[in-house]
């Protein structure tokens, strides 16, 4: 079976399209999110209206979804994402608040686990390097381990041979092969990039497709409109520098 695999929409409507047309157009059969479905951009209920509506869907919340429903302490965001993230709460729905509230930001199932940052602290820890990935092993229980929040599209797993040495991959476009344990997968992190808020210098939407059989992970680019995207942050009063960020991808 295929898995959508997506996270960091940050209420990019434009994107977030981009990736569930691309999604369906492939077929897959299920979709997983690593939460931070709201922040930063114009369309908080749009996107989360249409992520509640898909089939099959395993979803976590982020530190922007706490923050949003005033379950997270905003004293760690810069002064661009505490302003939309008042303004956001603002104006979310109540049928929306509710989805959210009812969100972990971490969760195991039996054939994987999702946990937006880190699985030891999911709402806040950045899972960006090997010693990173070392420590969080032994909080996992079921393999693969798909993550969000840094917005970089990555691949952390042991070296052939041991547990000696973590590898870690910057995915491009390319089907990257799990390791395969008994029963299933074995110890792999997986971050399929942002969807709304790209940060490794390449702007278009960051999806990534999950092959269960075939035991593949691929990362796959996405243009979208951004101009259309970006007059509505400006519409909408939110900070400039959110508009402008999504052109260079950061
Ligand atoms: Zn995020």
């Amino acid at each position: 079976m295929l898995y959508g695999v997506f996270s960091d929409v940050h209420s990019n409507l434009e994107a977030l399209s981009a990736v569930l047309d691309y999604f369906e157009d492939i077929g897959v059969g299920g979709y997983l999110c690593c939460g931070d479905l709201v922040g930063y951009g114009a369309d908080p209920d749009a996107c989360l209206d249409r992520v509640r509506a898909l089939p099959n869907l395993s979803v976590i919340c982020g530190n922007h979804d706490l923050a949003t429903i005033g379950r997270l302490d905003l004293d760690w965001f810069n002064q661009y994402a505490r302003a939309a993230v008042y303004w956001t709460r603002e104006r979310l729905s109540p049928a929306n608040r509710t989805f959210l509230e009812g969100l972990t930001a971490r969760l195991e199932t039996a054939g994987f686990t999702l946990a937006h940052g880190s699985p030891r602290n999911p709402p806040e820890e950045y899972l960006l390097s090997a010693a990173q990935f070392r420590d969080n092993v032994p909080f996992v229980r079921r393999w693969p381990l798909f993550v969000g929040h840094s917005h970089m599209p990555l691949l952390f797993r042991f070296a052939a041979g041991g547990r000696d040495k973590v590898e870690t991959l910057f995915l491009e476009d390319r089907e990257e092969a799990l390791p395969r344990a008994e029963g299933g997968f074995g110890p792999v992190a997986l971050n399929p990039g942002s969807v709304g808020q790209p940060r490794d210098q390449d702007r278009r939407a960051a999806c990534a497709v999950w092959d269960t059989e075939k035991g593949t992970f691929r990362v796959c680019r996405l243009p979208y409109d951004v101009p259309a995207t970006q007059a509505k942050i400006r519409a909408a009063g939110l900070p400039e520098y959110l508009a402008l960020r999504l052109d260079y991808g950061q």
